[in-house]
């Protein structure tokens, strides 16, 4: 794909941050401490990544979805985590409220997620409601002014940091399945709210995961997001623009695995020969760039359809998160199998990026739920 001038500089504004900023001491400090700096969120909330295709008005860039793809691309290509911060604002946590806030709840609560001051987390798995999102178990019952919520929510990114999160739960419990659930904007401090230990997870390490609790919690009826029962479908729609962020970020993360990998294999000799002049290892390398390429085509061609409204968007979204993931993490393993047994050691960067992208194929929807979305729509 030929870019614009305008994505070329945004482009080129990601790739000087991501140069300048994510240098490989900070990067270590992360993995070692669990924590990413608050100097460095504040830094990126002032480069505006936090509010890439969040209207103006509200504090964002008011950028296309091209742009906030790029973005992820060129973060990604050095720091995975970093990607994890900057979609959370940009889809799961600004996504539900764009989609549905009222002109109050979109300066009350986006307008703060958008430039950074404020984290929103997405609550909507549960341990029984993964892939069946919609086997939602936690309820909101109506009591005068208010909802009263209980359930628990499971791996919950950025939860234990979190101002707010997005919670979805049943509020009409005659109609079945995926009907009758709303979405709430719930206060983390409101009583009743707690959040379980932080998960110790494989990647993405310096983001952290938990479970939010939820024991008769009272939310006023003004932090109901978008109609009452109509909150499966305020998810899902929001999915559908995560998608493509996971897709983005699964694009960066490989272009630094094949970066390292290329760089590898010209250094490395064995035989007394550079690896890179052995068939097998350059022609790892010709399948890596290839694949790399072609899923950076469907991202592009994601993003540019959702910014249209096409109706092809959804699948389109699909398709990307699919190719893209499964495509990141062959070439992660790839590029640590040119690495050798170095490729397994912490020193080497594709250690990490092997384990930070193994999520991309699991969460907003795995691999085969992409699946099945891709072949419900071409088969209906
Ligand atoms: C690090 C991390 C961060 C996360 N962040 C968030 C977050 O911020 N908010 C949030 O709400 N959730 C979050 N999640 C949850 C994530 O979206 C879910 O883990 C994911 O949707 C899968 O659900 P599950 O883990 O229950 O797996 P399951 O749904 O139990 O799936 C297990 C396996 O069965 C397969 N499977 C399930 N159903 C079918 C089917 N019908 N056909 C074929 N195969 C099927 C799956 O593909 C998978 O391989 C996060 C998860 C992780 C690990």
């Amino acid at each position: 794909m030929i870019f614009s001038e305008k994505h070329e500089l945004i482009r080129k504004l990601a790739r000087d941050f991501a140069e300048k900023e994510l240098t490989s001491d900070i990067l270590d400090d992360i993995e070692e401490t669990g924590e990413y700096p608050p100097e460095l969120l504040a830094k990126m909330g002032k480069a505006g990544f936090f509010g890439v295709k969040t209207p103006k008005e509200y504090g964002g860039q008011g950028s296309d979805y091209l742009s906030y793809a790029i973005v992820l691309e060129e973060l990604g290509r050095v720091s995975a985590v970093t990607d994890i911060w900057v979609s959370a604002p940009n889809s799961l946590g600004g996504g539900p409220l764009m989609l549905a806030g009222t002109e109050e709840q979109l300066q009350k609560y986006l307008r703060p997620i958008a430039t950074g001051e404020k984290i929103m987390a997405f609550a909507l798995t549960e341990p029984g409601a993964g892939s069946d999102a919609g086997g939602t178990a936690t309820t909101a019952v109506k009591d005068g002014d208010y909802y009263v919520l209980n359930g628990r929510k499971t791996f919950i990114t950025t939860a234990p940091v979190a101002d707010w999160s997005i919670v979805y739960a049943k509020t009409d419990l005659t109609q079945r399945g995926s009907r009758g659930i709303s979405a709430f904007i719930v206060d983390m401090k409101l009583p009743g709210v707690s959040c379980g230990k932080a998960e110790h997870k494989m990647g993405i390490i310096g983001c952290p995961t938990s479970d939010i609790i939820l024991e008769d919690v009272k939310i006023h009826k003004s932090d109901l997001l978008g109609e009452e029962n109509r909150g499966f479908q305020n998810a899902m729609k929001t999915l559908d623009i995560g998608r493509i962020g996971v897709a983005a970020m699964s694009v960066g993360v490989a272009q630094g695995a094949l970066d390292e990998a290329i760089k590898y294999a010209k250094e490395r000799k064995q035989f007394g020969r550079r690896i890179a002049d052995f068939q097998a290892i350059s022609f790892m390398i010709a399948d890596m760039a290839t694949k790399l390429q072609a899923a950076k085509e469907l991202v592009y061609r994601a993003a540019q359809l959702k910014e249209a409204g096409s109706a092809e968007a959804g699948t389109a979204a699909s398709m990307a998160k699919y190719y893209a993931t499964e495509a990141c993490n062959e070439i992660a393993g790839k590029a640590v199998q040119i690495h050798g047994g170095y490729g397994y050691i912490k020193e080497y960067k594709v250690e990490r990026i092997y384990r930070d992208c193994r999520v991309f194929t699991i969460f907003e929807g795995t691999s085969q739920i992409q699946q099945m979305v891709i072949a419900g729509n071409i088969l209906k």
